[in-house]
C-alpha cells in the first residue's frame, strides 16, 4: 500500500506547481513510474481519484509512463532492458546487471488551464 504515500506526495506537489503558475486548474498530469518501484497502476490512480476532489487537480488525467528497467553489465558492458527483477546479461549469461533505470518516480510535466 505505498501507492497511498506516492500518491499524496505527487497530488501536493502537482498542486503547488499549479498554484506558483497561477493555474486554476490542472488538466493534465504526465506521471513516469519506474518498473522496478513496484507501484500498481491501477492503485495510484485509485488513489488520485480520492484525493483530487475540491482540489485544483479535480478531473485531471493522470497520464502514467512506465520506464522500463535497463540495466548494464559490469562484466562486458552491454545495456538491456529487463521486465522482470531478472537482471541476467543477455550476452555473458551472468548475472552482473547494475541497474540504469526504473527506480525512478516523477512528474514529467504538467498541463494547466490558467
Ligand atoms: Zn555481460
Amino acid at each position: 500500500m505505498h501507492e497511498l504515500a506516492i500518491t499524496q506526495s505527487l497530488v501536493k506537489i502537482a498542486l503547488s506547481k499549479a498554484q506558483e503558475a497561477g493555474a486554476l486548474r490542472i488538466r493534465k498530469i504526465n506521471l513516469k513510474i519506474g518498473r522496478l518501484t513496484g507501484y500498481v497502476p491501477e492503485a495510484v490512480e485509485m488513489n488520485f481519484e480520492m484525493m483530487v476532489p475540491g482540489t485544483r487537480a479535480e478531473g485531471a488525467v493522470l497520464d502514467i509512463q512506465w520506464i522500463p528497467i535497463r540495466c548494464r553489465c559490469r562484466d562486458c558492458g552491454a545495456e538491456y532492458q529487463s521486465d522482470q527483477l531478472d537482471l541476467t546479461c543477455p550476452r555473458c549469461g551472468i548475472l552482473s546487471g547494475q541497474i540504469i533505470d526504473g527506480r525512478e518516480m516523477f512528474i514529467d510535466s504538467i498541463e494547466i488551464d490558467n
